[in-house]
This record gives C-alpha cells, sequence and structure tokens, in this order.
C-alpha cells in the first residue's frame, strides 16, 4: 500500500507540480483545498506525512498545525511546510507550533523527495514507540493507561450524542490454581488464548483491554448494557468449551466472571463511576460462584 500525501495548498499550479512529482515516485496524493477540508480528511484518512501550505483561503496553515496534531488517529502526524516565506524566524515559528520540517516554494523536486521520506521514518519511528506505550506485550491488547485514555473519550462522546455506552470488567476464575496446577508458562498461554476469543469475537468498534493480570476491561460504545452482557455471556459460554492442554497433554478447562453496566449515561457524570460499578458486579459475579455475568 503506498503511503498516503495530504497536500493542504489552495493554488492549483502548485498543487499540480507536488502531485505530478509524489505521484511519480509512487505516493497517493490526496487534496485539501484549504484548512476546513484538510480537517474532514485528516479525521477519516489514514494520512503519513501532510504538506502544508501557510496561508490557506480560511486561515493560516500555522494555526492548523496543532488541530491536525491533535485529531490524528495515531496522536502524531510528521508536517512539513511548504511556504514562500523565508525568513528563519519563520522557520523558527512554523517549528515551535509544532511542523517537524520546512521547504520553501518553489519546491525541488529531490529536496521534497528527500523531506519526505525523513518524515515518514520519523513516523515509523514514533508509530513503533506509541504501539509499545499502548499495548500488553503478552496478549498484544491495549493497556489499561490506553483504556483509561480512550474510556473518557468516549464517555464524553456517547454522552454528547445521548447514545448510549456500557462497560464490562472481567476476571478469569481461580486463574491462581491453573498457575499452580499447570505452571505459569501454561498460565500465559490462557491469557493469550482468552484475549483472541475475546479479540475475535468482539465488534470492532469495541475496546478491548488487558487491565492488570489476569482481569480485561471492555467499552463497548453505542451499545445497551443488556446487549454487552449478551455478547459477553455467549463468548463466556464459548470459553469454558474450548479444551486446553498441558505440557503433559491433560486437559482442562477455564471460564471468567464478569460485571457489566452502564447503557444509558444521563445520570453518569463520570465514567470512573462505570469502572466501579462494572468492578462491584464482578465482585458479585464471583460471590454468586463464578462463571457468570452480573448486569446493574
Ligand atoms: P478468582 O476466581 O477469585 O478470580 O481467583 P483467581 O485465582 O483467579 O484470583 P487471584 O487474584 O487470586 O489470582 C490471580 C492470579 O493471576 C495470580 C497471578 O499469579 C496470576 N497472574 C497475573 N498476571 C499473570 C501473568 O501475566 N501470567 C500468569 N501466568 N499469571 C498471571
Ligand atoms: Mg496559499
Ligand atoms: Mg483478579
Ligand atoms: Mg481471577
Amino acid at each position: 500500500m503506498s503511503n498516503k500525501i495530504l497536500i493542504v495548498e489552495d493554488s492549483l499550479l502548485q498543487r499540480q507540480i507536488l502531485i505530478k512529482w509524489l505521484t511519480k515516485h509512487s505516493y497517493t496524493c490526496i487534496i485539501a483545498n484549504d484548512a476546513q477540508e484538510a480537517r474532514e480528511i485528516i479525521a477519516k484518512e489514514s494520512i503519513e506525512v501532510v504538506l502544508l501550505d501557510w496561508e490557506l483561503p480560511d486561515g493560516s496553515g500555522i494555526d492548523l498545525i496543532k488541530e491536525i496534531l491533535s485529531s490524528s488517529p495515531t496522536g502524531w502526524l510528521p508536517i512539513i511546510m511548504v511556504t514562500s516565506h523565508s525568513e528563519p524566524e519563520k522557520i523558527k515559528e512554523a517549528i515551535e507550533a509544532g511542523a517537524t520540517d520546512f521547504i520553501r516554494k518553489p519546491a525541488e523536486e529531490i529536496e521534497l523527495l528527500a523531506r519526505i521520506y525523513s518524515a515518514l521514518r520519523i513516523k515509523f519511528l514514533q508509530d513503533q514507540l506509541r504501539d509499545t506505550a499502548i499495548r500488553d506485550p503478552l496478549t498484544g491488547l491495549y493497556n489499561r493507561r490506553y483504556m483509561e485514555e480512550r474510556v473518557d473519550q468516549e464517555f464524553q462522546r456517547c454522552k454528547r450524542h445521548s447514545h448510549p455506552l456500557s462497560i464490562a470488567m472481567i476476571d478469569i476464575d481461580f486463574f491462581k490454581s491453573v498457575n499452580d496446577t499447570y505452571g505459569h508458562d501454561v498460565g500465559d498461554v490462557v491469557l493469550k488464548l482468552l484475549a483472541n476469543e475475546l479479540k475475535t469475537r468482539l465488534r470492532k468498534s469495541d475496546i478491548l483491554s488487558r487491565f492488570g493480570g489476569e482481569e480485561f476491561v471492555i467499552v463497548f460504545p453505542e451499545t445497551a448494557n443488556i446487549d454487552a452482557k449478551h455478547v459477553l455471556d455467549k463468548i463466556r459460554e464459548a470459553i469454558t468449551q474450548i479444551p486446553i492442554h498441558s505440557d503433559d497433554q491433560k486437559e482442562f478447562h477455564i471460564s471468567f466472571s464478569g460485571g457489566v453496566t452502564g447503557g444509558d449515561l444521563e445520570h453518569v457524570a463520570h465514567p470512573s463511576e462505570l469502572l466501579k460499578i462494572a468492578d462491584k458486579n464482578l465482585y458479585e459475579a464471583k460471590h454468586q460462584g463464578r462463571n457468570r455475568v452480573i448486569l446493574s
């Protein structure tokens, strides 16, 4: 798949030159005529580098930098300012505002390509770093830090639109005895297996994290709590059927308990309230005998 470059430029001539060079070198060009179009594209396309004109019909490119950086789905994007401003103060201003690099108009083909190459290299490293920071290495699921960020975001978004949002907390039953009986390595295999089952059985829009040792938190945006419970119960039943083998080929099975809450957010002020209730319901599920999901 070729790298997507967003060109934010109102001059037709300038655009044509950039498009010609970039397509010749197999980049995919996406065009925005002004700041508003740029905003819309950033939000829905996975852009890898932005070429940003300083003067736009509906504002200054400089003012757009912060917005681009914060609204990019990966939290960051390399931005190369392309402008006829050539004073060093302007370069300083652009870099301080968050631009990665700077090209003076008229751009030259080789220089443009070199700068894009460098921007892509930074993007690659940045993405790797971010992935390491937000994922749990054992299961590949999101970690607790990322989940806490996302819970806040999704909560605000659903509440603003008066849409439902549900949260579940699940915990493997008697997991300590899996470790004690079959060894820690088999315990790790069980964690990976459950993570995979959850990942493949949940919807793409659900957000799944390993919240702690053998505890997982799932956010179900746009989902009533009864539906979230139903989904979890189906996964729970499927999990208990999966045969797991120890190193000496003994077969065993696992189960989990879960607590679900949420749905209508009208009377919920903060997402931490939901996490607290999900945890309480999980505790109740354990108390009632495990291998069940409690909703309240
Ligand atoms: P309950 O049904 O009440 O949840 O019982 P439990 O044994 O699952 O609960 P407990 O909290 O006592 O045990 C959790 C265990 O999870 C203890 C810890 O050794 C294990 N654990 C936590 N993280 C990991 C991990 O990364 N790998 C393995 N193998 N075990 C882990
Ligand atoms: Mg312009
Ligand atoms: Mg636990
Ligand atoms: Mg447990």
